[in-house]
Protein backbone atom coordinates (compact mmCIF):
# COMPACT_ATOMS: atom_id res chain seq x y z
CA UNK A 1 0.00 0.00 0.00
CA UNK A 2 1.41 3.66 -0.64
CA UNK A 3 1.88 6.06 1.82
CA UNK A 4 2.95 2.95 4.64
CA UNK A 5 5.99 2.81 6.54
CA UNK A 6 7.20 -0.98 8.27
CA UNK A 7 7.37 -1.08 12.03
CA UNK A 8 8.04 -4.86 11.98
CA UNK A 9 7.94 -8.39 11.18
CA UNK A 10 5.43 -10.96 13.06
CA UNK A 11 6.16 -14.75 12.04
CA UNK A 12 7.59 -13.64 9.00
CA UNK A 13 5.28 -11.38 7.66
CA UNK A 14 5.84 -7.76 7.61
CA UNK A 15 3.64 -5.08 9.90
CA UNK A 16 3.23 -1.53 8.43
CA UNK A 17 0.80 1.54 9.37
CA UNK A 18 -0.78 3.39 6.83
CA UNK A 19 -0.10 7.36 6.83
CA UNK A 20 -3.71 7.97 8.07
CA UNK A 21 -3.24 5.90 11.04
CA UNK A 22 -1.46 9.01 11.92
CA UNK A 23 -4.31 11.03 12.13
CA UNK A 24 -6.13 8.66 13.95
CA UNK A 25 -3.21 8.78 16.96
CA UNK A 26 -3.07 12.84 16.51
CA UNK A 27 -6.95 12.54 17.35
CA UNK A 28 -6.69 10.38 19.95
CA UNK A 29 -4.04 12.69 21.54
CA UNK A 30 -6.07 15.60 21.25
CA UNK A 31 -9.40 14.63 22.58
CA UNK A 32 -7.85 13.04 25.33
CA UNK A 33 -5.52 16.46 25.98
CA UNK A 34 -8.57 18.59 25.70
CA UNK A 35 -10.70 16.92 28.07
CA UNK A 36 -8.69 18.29 31.11
CA UNK A 37 -5.85 19.80 29.14
CA UNK A 38 -2.99 17.45 30.81
CA UNK A 39 0.02 16.33 28.31
CA UNK A 40 0.06 13.27 30.61
CA UNK A 41 -4.08 12.27 29.23
CA UNK A 42 -2.50 12.45 25.56
CA UNK A 43 0.16 10.00 26.68
CA UNK A 44 -2.36 7.85 28.31
CA UNK A 45 -4.23 8.09 25.37
CA UNK A 46 -1.91 7.40 23.07
CA UNK A 47 -0.43 4.51 24.79
CA UNK A 48 -3.87 2.51 25.04
CA UNK A 49 -4.39 3.19 21.18
CA UNK A 50 -0.84 1.73 20.78
CA UNK A 51 -1.86 -1.29 22.61
CA UNK A 52 -5.19 -1.40 20.90
CA UNK A 53 -3.25 -1.53 17.83
CA UNK A 54 -1.57 -4.18 19.07
CA UNK A 55 -4.22 -6.08 19.59
CA UNK A 56 -5.52 -5.63 16.29
CA UNK A 57 -2.03 -7.09 15.02
CA UNK A 58 -2.74 -10.40 16.66
CA UNK A 59 -6.14 -10.36 14.80
CA UNK A 60 -4.63 -10.11 11.67
CA UNK A 61 -2.56 -12.73 12.53
CA UNK A 62 -4.97 -15.46 13.47
CA UNK A 63 -6.50 -14.86 9.89
CA UNK A 64 -3.01 -15.21 8.38
CA UNK A 65 -1.40 -18.05 10.55
CA UNK A 66 -4.56 -20.03 9.45
CA UNK A 67 -4.33 -19.23 5.53
CA UNK A 68 -0.71 -20.36 6.14
CA UNK A 69 -2.04 -23.81 7.27
CA UNK A 70 -4.22 -23.70 3.64
CA UNK A 71 -1.04 -23.11 2.34
CA UNK A 72 -2.07 -19.28 1.50
CA UNK A 73 0.97 -16.74 2.29
CA UNK A 74 0.48 -13.16 3.45
CA UNK A 75 1.86 -10.46 1.73
CA UNK A 76 1.47 -7.70 4.81
CA UNK A 77 -0.06 -6.45 7.45
CA UNK A 78 -1.21 -2.69 7.48
CA UNK A 79 -2.72 -0.94 10.14
CA UNK A 80 -5.41 1.77 9.16
CA UNK A 81 -7.45 4.12 11.28
CA UNK A 82 -10.54 1.53 10.81
CA UNK A 83 -8.41 -1.57 11.45
CA UNK A 84 -6.09 -3.64 10.36
CA UNK A 85 -5.77 -5.34 6.97
CA UNK A 86 -3.80 -8.70 6.23
CA UNK A 87 -3.16 -8.91 2.72
CA UNK A 88 -3.43 -13.09 1.77
CA UNK A 89 -2.08 -13.42 -1.41
CA UNK A 90 -5.19 -15.32 -2.28
CA UNK A 91 -8.98 -16.15 -0.39
CA UNK A 92 -9.25 -19.74 -0.29
CA UNK A 93 -11.46 -21.19 -2.83
CA UNK A 94 -13.28 -23.79 -0.62
CA UNK A 95 -15.79 -21.81 1.87
CA UNK A 96 -15.12 -24.34 4.41
CA UNK A 97 -11.63 -23.13 4.27
CA UNK A 98 -12.63 -19.28 3.76
CA UNK A 99 -14.61 -19.71 6.73
CA UNK A 100 -11.99 -20.85 9.45
CA UNK A 101 -9.82 -18.37 8.03
CA UNK A 102 -12.37 -15.69 8.45
CA UNK A 103 -13.58 -16.58 12.19
CA UNK A 104 -9.82 -16.69 13.11
CA UNK A 105 -9.23 -13.18 13.74
CA UNK A 106 -12.80 -12.53 15.54
CA UNK A 107 -11.63 -15.82 17.39
CA UNK A 108 -8.37 -14.03 18.54
CA UNK A 109 -10.46 -11.45 20.24
CA UNK A 110 -12.97 -14.02 21.77
CA UNK A 111 -9.59 -15.46 23.76
CA UNK A 112 -7.69 -12.83 24.58
CA UNK A 113 -11.01 -11.41 26.31
CA UNK A 114 -11.31 -14.78 27.90
CA UNK A 115 -7.86 -14.64 29.10
CA UNK A 116 -7.94 -10.79 30.65
CA UNK A 117 -11.66 -12.12 31.94
CA UNK A 118 -9.31 -14.96 33.90
CA UNK A 119 -6.99 -12.63 35.00
CA UNK A 120 -9.69 -10.05 36.00
CA UNK A 121 -11.40 -12.75 38.24
CA UNK A 122 -9.02 -13.55 41.37
CA UNK A 123 -8.23 -9.73 41.74
CA UNK A 124 -11.66 -8.90 41.95
CA UNK A 125 -12.31 -11.81 44.33
CA UNK A 126 -9.65 -10.53 46.49
CA UNK A 127 -10.08 -6.98 46.75
CA UNK A 128 -13.71 -5.86 44.99
CA UNK A 129 -14.36 -4.85 41.71
CA UNK A 130 -13.55 -1.15 43.06
CA UNK A 131 -10.36 -1.80 44.15
CA UNK A 132 -9.55 -3.70 40.86
CA UNK A 133 -10.24 0.04 38.87
CA UNK A 134 -8.29 1.63 40.89
CA UNK A 135 -4.86 -0.55 41.15
CA UNK A 136 -4.34 -0.25 36.91
CA UNK A 137 -7.01 -3.24 36.92
CA UNK A 138 -8.86 -0.46 35.53
CA UNK A 139 -6.55 -1.41 32.03
CA UNK A 140 -7.49 -4.77 31.96
CA UNK A 141 -11.39 -4.38 32.28
CA UNK A 142 -10.58 -1.68 29.16
CA UNK A 143 -8.58 -4.28 27.14
CA UNK A 144 -11.05 -6.46 27.80
CA UNK A 145 -14.36 -4.63 26.65
CA UNK A 146 -12.12 -3.72 23.46
CA UNK A 147 -11.62 -7.23 22.82
CA UNK A 148 -15.31 -8.01 23.20
CA UNK A 149 -16.32 -4.92 20.86
CA UNK A 150 -13.40 -5.74 18.26
CA UNK A 151 -14.96 -9.51 18.05
CA UNK A 152 -18.62 -8.24 17.49
CA UNK A 153 -17.40 -4.97 14.93
CA UNK A 154 -15.90 -8.05 13.13
CA UNK A 155 -18.42 -10.00 12.70
CA UNK A 156 -20.86 -7.70 11.32
CA UNK A 157 -21.67 -9.36 7.86
CA UNK A 158 -20.77 -6.96 5.46
CA UNK A 159 -17.95 -7.08 3.67
CA UNK A 160 -14.91 -6.49 4.33
CA UNK A 161 -15.45 -7.21 7.78
CA UNK A 162 -14.46 -10.79 8.33
CA UNK A 163 -18.62 -11.50 8.90
CA UNK A 164 -19.05 -10.78 5.48
CA UNK A 165 -16.56 -13.72 4.41
CA UNK A 166 -18.36 -15.83 7.13
CA UNK A 167 -22.01 -15.16 5.51
CA UNK A 168 -20.30 -15.64 2.02
CA UNK A 169 -18.84 -18.67 3.07
CA UNK A 170 -21.89 -19.96 4.58
CA UNK A 171 -23.84 -19.17 1.88
CA UNK A 172 -21.33 -20.54 -0.39
CA UNK A 173 -21.53 -23.97 0.93
CA UNK A 174 -25.28 -23.89 -0.12
CA UNK A 175 -25.03 -21.91 -3.73
CA UNK A 176 -22.54 -21.24 -6.32
CA UNK A 177 -19.51 -19.00 -4.94
CA UNK A 178 -20.56 -15.93 -7.47
CA UNK A 179 -24.01 -15.84 -6.09
CA UNK A 180 -23.51 -16.13 -2.62
CA UNK A 181 -20.98 -13.16 -2.98
CA UNK A 182 -23.80 -11.22 -4.94
CA UNK A 183 -26.47 -11.72 -1.67
CA UNK A 184 -23.44 -11.02 0.87
CA UNK A 185 -22.03 -7.85 -0.56
CA UNK A 186 -25.58 -7.06 -1.46
CA UNK A 187 -26.07 -7.30 2.74
CA UNK A 188 -23.63 -5.47 3.39
CA UNK A 189 -24.24 -2.44 1.23
CA UNK A 190 -27.73 -2.47 3.20
CA UNK A 191 -25.78 -2.12 6.20
CA UNK A 192 -23.19 0.33 4.73
CA UNK A 193 -26.62 2.84 4.31
CA UNK A 194 -28.01 2.08 7.64
CA UNK A 195 -24.46 2.91 8.96
CA UNK A 196 -24.08 5.97 6.99
CA UNK A 197 -27.52 7.30 8.40
CA UNK A 198 -27.25 6.74 12.07
CA UNK A 199 -23.80 7.87 11.77
CA UNK A 200 -24.79 11.33 9.96
CA UNK A 201 -26.95 12.01 13.71
CA UNK A 202 -24.70 10.40 16.02
CA UNK A 203 -20.78 9.88 14.78
CA UNK A 204 -18.96 10.74 11.79
CA UNK A 205 -16.66 7.89 12.26
CA UNK A 206 -19.38 5.94 11.65
CA UNK A 207 -20.18 7.62 8.57
CA UNK A 208 -16.35 6.71 7.36
CA UNK A 209 -17.01 3.32 8.18
CA UNK A 210 -20.02 2.69 5.98
CA UNK A 211 -18.18 4.47 2.75
CA UNK A 212 -15.02 2.07 3.38
CA UNK A 213 -18.14 -0.74 3.96
CA UNK A 214 -19.86 0.29 0.89
CA UNK A 215 -16.71 0.48 -1.07
CA UNK A 216 -15.34 -2.94 -0.05
CA UNK A 217 -18.78 -4.70 -0.65
CA UNK A 218 -18.79 -3.29 -3.84
CA UNK A 219 -15.05 -4.46 -4.89
CA UNK A 220 -15.82 -7.63 -3.69
CA UNK A 221 -18.63 -8.59 -5.58
CA UNK A 222 -16.74 -7.40 -9.15
CA UNK A 223 -13.62 -9.00 -8.29
CA UNK A 224 -15.45 -12.45 -7.86
CA UNK A 225 -16.95 -11.39 -10.82
CA UNK A 226 -14.29 -11.39 -12.80
CA UNK A 227 -12.75 -14.41 -11.46
CA UNK A 228 -15.64 -16.39 -12.45
CA UNK A 229 -15.63 -15.05 -15.82
CA UNK A 230 -11.49 -15.70 -16.30
CA UNK A 231 -12.04 -18.99 -14.33
CA UNK A 232 -11.29 -22.31 -16.73
CA UNK A 233 -9.62 -19.71 -19.60
CA UNK A 234 -5.95 -20.26 -20.50
CA UNK A 235 -3.72 -17.58 -20.72
CA UNK A 236 -2.60 -18.18 -24.37
CA UNK A 237 -6.46 -17.07 -25.32
CA UNK A 238 -6.09 -13.68 -23.80
CA UNK A 239 -2.16 -12.82 -24.48
CA UNK A 240 -0.84 -10.27 -27.04
CA UNK A 241 1.22 -12.58 -29.77
CA UNK A 242 2.49 -9.04 -31.52
CA UNK A 243 4.68 -7.23 -29.47
CA UNK A 244 8.25 -5.93 -29.65
CA UNK A 245 11.28 -6.44 -28.02
CA UNK A 246 14.67 -5.10 -27.60
CA UNK A 247 17.97 -6.50 -27.38
CA UNK A 248 20.54 -5.62 -23.66
CA UNK A 249 22.42 -3.47 -26.11
CA UNK A 250 19.88 -1.47 -27.64
CA UNK A 251 20.00 2.46 -26.56
CA UNK A 252 16.87 3.38 -24.38
CA UNK A 253 15.92 5.85 -27.66
CA UNK A 254 14.71 2.39 -29.27
CA UNK A 255 12.23 1.74 -26.30
CA UNK A 256 11.03 5.90 -26.74
CA UNK A 257 10.25 5.30 -30.14
CA UNK A 258 8.46 1.89 -29.75
CA UNK A 259 6.77 3.70 -26.90
CA UNK A 260 5.39 6.73 -29.09
CA UNK A 261 4.81 4.63 -31.61
CA UNK A 262 1.96 3.05 -29.55
CA UNK A 263 2.89 -0.43 -29.20
CA UNK A 264 3.31 -1.22 -25.87
CA UNK A 265 4.77 -0.04 -22.43
CA UNK A 266 6.43 -2.97 -20.97
CA UNK A 267 9.01 -4.83 -23.34
CA UNK A 268 10.50 -7.50 -23.20
CA UNK A 269 14.58 -7.65 -23.47
CA UNK A 270 15.99 -10.87 -25.61
CA UNK A 271 19.32 -11.86 -26.32
CA UNK A 272 20.40 -14.58 -28.77
CA UNK A 273 16.53 -15.62 -28.23
CA UNK A 274 16.09 -15.84 -24.28
CA UNK A 275 14.28 -13.76 -22.15
CA UNK A 276 16.80 -11.87 -19.92
CA UNK A 277 14.97 -9.10 -18.66
CA UNK A 278 11.46 -6.84 -18.76
CA UNK A 279 11.89 -3.27 -19.45
CA UNK A 280 8.96 -1.33 -18.04
CA UNK A 281 7.51 2.09 -19.04
CA UNK A 282 8.76 3.67 -15.64
CA UNK A 283 11.97 2.10 -15.49
CA UNK A 284 12.69 3.57 -18.99
CA UNK A 285 11.38 7.09 -17.93
CA UNK A 286 13.87 6.76 -14.56
CA UNK A 287 16.83 5.48 -16.55
CA UNK A 288 16.20 8.52 -19.39
CA UNK A 289 16.34 11.02 -16.74
CA UNK A 290 19.35 10.26 -15.11
CA UNK A 291 21.38 8.13 -17.88
CA UNK A 292 20.04 9.89 -21.12
CA UNK A 293 18.75 7.94 -24.63
CA UNK A 294 21.83 6.61 -25.70
CA UNK A 295 22.17 4.81 -22.05
CA UNK A 296 21.77 0.78 -23.29
CA UNK A 297 18.14 -0.98 -22.25
CA UNK A 298 20.82 -3.59 -19.88
CA UNK A 299 21.30 -0.82 -17.71
CA UNK A 300 17.56 -0.08 -16.80
CA UNK A 301 16.23 -3.44 -17.01
CA UNK A 302 14.61 -5.61 -14.44
CA UNK A 303 16.83 -8.87 -14.45
CA UNK A 304 14.34 -10.46 -12.13
CA UNK A 305 10.61 -10.60 -13.15
CA UNK A 306 7.43 -12.25 -13.41
CA UNK A 307 7.04 -14.82 -16.14
CA UNK A 308 3.59 -17.17 -17.10
CA UNK A 309 3.24 -20.21 -18.90
CA UNK A 310 0.44 -20.22 -21.75
CA UNK A 311 -1.48 -22.83 -19.99
CA UNK A 312 -1.98 -21.41 -16.94
CA UNK A 313 -5.52 -19.58 -15.65
CA UNK A 314 -6.51 -15.87 -16.14
CA UNK A 315 -8.22 -16.20 -13.14
CA UNK A 316 -4.69 -16.89 -11.04
CA UNK A 317 -2.84 -14.02 -12.89
CA UNK A 318 -4.78 -11.27 -11.47
CA UNK A 319 -3.44 -11.21 -8.17
CA UNK A 320 0.26 -11.40 -9.79
CA UNK A 321 0.26 -8.47 -12.24
CA UNK A 322 -1.27 -6.36 -9.61
CA UNK A 323 1.47 -7.69 -6.68
CA UNK A 324 4.43 -7.03 -9.70
CA UNK A 325 4.42 -3.86 -10.15
CA UNK A 326 4.89 -4.33 -14.10
CA UNK A 327 2.00 -3.99 -16.30
CA UNK A 328 3.11 -7.11 -18.44
CA UNK A 329 3.97 -10.70 -17.53
CA UNK A 330 6.33 -12.36 -20.47
CA UNK A 331 4.47 -16.02 -21.16
CA UNK A 332 7.31 -18.49 -22.00
CA UNK A 333 6.68 -22.08 -23.51
CA UNK A 334 9.62 -24.15 -22.85
CA UNK A 335 11.59 -20.98 -22.57
CA UNK A 336 10.80 -19.58 -25.29
CA UNK A 337 8.75 -16.06 -25.08
CA UNK A 338 5.63 -16.58 -27.17
CA UNK A 339 3.29 -13.82 -25.50
CA UNK A 340 2.69 -10.78 -22.82
CA UNK A 341 -0.03 -10.56 -20.43
CA UNK A 342 -1.38 -7.38 -19.45
CA UNK A 343 -4.52 -5.85 -17.29
CA UNK A 344 -5.32 -4.02 -20.38
CA UNK A 345 -5.59 -6.96 -22.53
CA UNK A 346 -7.54 -9.08 -20.10
CA UNK A 347 -10.06 -5.96 -20.03
CA UNK A 348 -10.25 -6.55 -23.54
CA UNK A 349 -10.92 -10.42 -23.41
CA UNK A 350 -13.48 -9.74 -20.59
CA UNK A 351 -15.44 -6.73 -22.48
CA UNK A 352 -15.36 -8.75 -25.57
CA UNK A 353 -16.38 -11.91 -23.71
CA UNK A 354 -18.90 -10.14 -22.77
CA UNK A 355 -19.97 -8.84 -25.61
CA UNK A 356 -19.82 -11.88 -27.59
CA UNK A 357 -22.61 -13.22 -24.77
CA UNK A 358 -24.47 -9.57 -24.79
CA UNK A 359 -23.70 -8.99 -20.98
CA UNK A 360 -22.17 -5.76 -18.92
CA UNK A 361 -18.43 -6.77 -18.66
CA UNK A 362 -17.43 -7.19 -14.89
CA UNK A 363 -15.34 -3.93 -13.58
CA UNK A 364 -11.85 -4.89 -13.62
CA UNK A 365 -10.11 -1.38 -12.28
CA UNK A 366 -11.20 -2.39 -8.93
CA UNK A 367 -10.46 -5.91 -8.52
CA UNK A 368 -8.13 -5.72 -5.74
CA UNK A 369 -6.13 -9.18 -3.29
CA UNK A 370 -7.93 -10.67 -1.03
CA UNK A 371 -7.62 -9.06 2.21
CA UNK A 372 -9.12 -9.90 5.50
ZN1 LIG B 1 -10.48 -9.75 10.71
Amino acid sequence: MKWSWRIGRVAGIDVYFHATFLILLGWVGLQHYLARLNPADAVGGLLFISTLFGIVVLHELGHALTARRFGIRTRDITLLPIGGVARLERMPDNPKEELLVALAGPAVNVALALLLFAVLIPAAARSGLGEVRLVGGHLLVKLMLVNVGLAVFNLIPAFPMDGGRVLRALLALKMDYVRATNIAATVGQGLALVFGFIGLFTNPFLVFIALFVWMGAASEASLVQVKSALGGIPIERAMITDFRTLAPSDPLQRAVEFVLGGFQQDFPVLYEGRLVGVLTRADMLTALAQQGQDAPVSRAMRDRFETADPAEMLDSMLPRLQACECHAIPVLRAGQLVGMLTMDNIGEFLMIQSALRRTTPPKLAVAGLGEA
